[in-house]
């Protein structure tokens, strides 16, 4: 017979006493998020700051965004604007500067006070579609490598992930792959483009091709955007709900932390058809209410920000990416040179490793530089399993130090 529950009743061997918490025959992690254990960018950061070595691994830049965008957060706070919980959906001027924004780089008309909610960071917005959006059973299709909070997202709201493998060295869909991914379980596509860490930036034909497919089968996708600012050399970023079909079944999802070098603000956005957002709404209420009150004033200037300076951001990234991919290929690596965002995927095979997440432990002590394995956005225990990616989104002077750090290591 079962023990009333509360009632401790011993421990077995090998399982720790947990003070009565729970059963102890159960452990006290949910079992639905086993293996999300502490994130990669938390470890290799962590070893970043005990060795002194240079962090290419988590992306965040070591410059901060503009000046004015920093004093206008100074301002609000000063003004006492957004020190008290401001709207739920976000505060107006946001929400009109977001509307503004869509309008401006896409063409895309959205209602400020029904199709937009603000939220912390693309992360809460991720996890709170998921939990509105799934129920447990239903089927996410999503590109592997993932970006972490895919799995614990998905994982949160029940629901069970199913890896569309974009695979080296081009990273491109498989479309047929994907349509033979689609069962009668499939709710939705999580679609992240430009895509960390590969850099692939989905082409208006895959885009079409993958909205045909989501009519057809009736499905909703939810989009990470987040990199949109970031699409190099001839490229463009296509908002897949500017495509036919698609306004009314895609949550399109973005942020102001990549755009503009402000990471720690955790302004993040939703835009979507009436009822997709308050659908989304319904969720995020109860995971934070609000946040970042004064940046949400900073940010919305921040969106104003002329043409040039999303054009010179992206020059600038562009220009790291080139420094550092010519950095790593003179080290001896095997450089996926990226189309977006500002991480390189690389392979680590032609310098004779065969471990990713052993070789970054180690890289530390060895070279000084800190990178995150790829290999932990797979599912696939194989795949991915000497992929390296590092993050470009420093000072020039400091990828130039770590390319020579690494060449001297490598370079033999
Ligand atoms: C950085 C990142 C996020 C998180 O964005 P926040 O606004 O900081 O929550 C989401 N998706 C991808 C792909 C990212 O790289």
């Amino acid at each position: 017979m079962n023990p009333p529950t509360g009632t401790p009743t011993g421990t077995p061997a090998g399982v720790p006493a947990c003070g009565g918490l729970a059963s102890p025959r159960r452990p006290l992690l949910n079992r639905s998020l086993d293996g999300l254990g502490t994130t990669i960018f938390a470890e290799m950061s962590a070893l970043a700051a005990a060795t002194g070595a240079i962090n290419l691994g988590q992306g965040f830049p070591d410059t901060d965004g503009p000046e004015a965008v920093r004093e206008a957060a100074v301002r609000a706070l000063r003004d006492g604007r957004g020190n008290q919980y401001p709207p739920g959906a976000g505060v107006p001027e946001l929400r009109a500067a977001i509307c503004a924004h869509q309008r401006r780089f896409y063409g895309l008309e959205f209602d400020p006070d029904t199709e937009v909610l603000v939220t912390a960071g693309a992360t809460e917005g991720i996890a709170a579609a998921m939990l509105a959006l799934l129920e447990p059973g239903d089927e996410v299709i999503a590109f592997e490598p993932f970006y972490d909070s895919y799995a614990a997202s998905i994982a949160m709201a029940g629901g069970v992930r199913v890896p569309l493998a974009l695979r080296a060295p081009d990273f491109r869909p498989d479309l047929d792959a994907l349509r033979a991914a689609i069962t009668r379980r499939t709710r939705l596509l999580l679609l992240n483009s430009p895509h960390n860490p590969t850099g692939t930036v989905l082409t208006r034909d895959e885009l079409t091709a993958i909205a045909a497919l989501a009519v057809e089968r009736d499905l909703l996708v939810v989009t990470d955007e987040v990199y949109e600012h970031l699409v190099f050399d001839d490229g463009a970023h296509i908002p897949l709900i500017s495509l036919p079909g698609m306004r009314d079944r895609t949550v399109s999802i973005s942020s102001a932390g990549k755009t503009f070098s402000f990471t720690g603000w955790k302004v993040g956005w939703v835009t979507g058809s009436a009822e997709l957002v308050s659908a989304v709404r319904t969720t995020k209420q109860f995971l934070t209410y609000v946040a970042s009150g004064p940046f949400q004033y900073a940010v919305a200037e921040a969106l104003a920000l002329p043409d040039a300076y999303y054009a010179a951001f992206r020059d600038d990234l562009q220009t790291k990416r080139d420094l550092l991919t010519a950095g790593l290929t003179a080290a001896g690596f095997e450089v996926y040179r990226p189309q977006g965002t500002y991480f390189i995927t690389t392979d680590i095979a032609p310098l004779g490793e065969t471990d990713a997440l052993t070789f970054c432990r180690t890289l530390p002590q060895r070279s000084g530089v800190v990178a995150v394995p790829n290999s932990v956005f797979y599912d696939h225990p194989t795949a991915g399993r000497t992929q390296v990616r590092f993050a470009f989104c420093k000072r020039e002077d400091v990828l130039k130090e770590a390319a020579s750090r690494l060449r001297t290591t490598f370079d033999r």
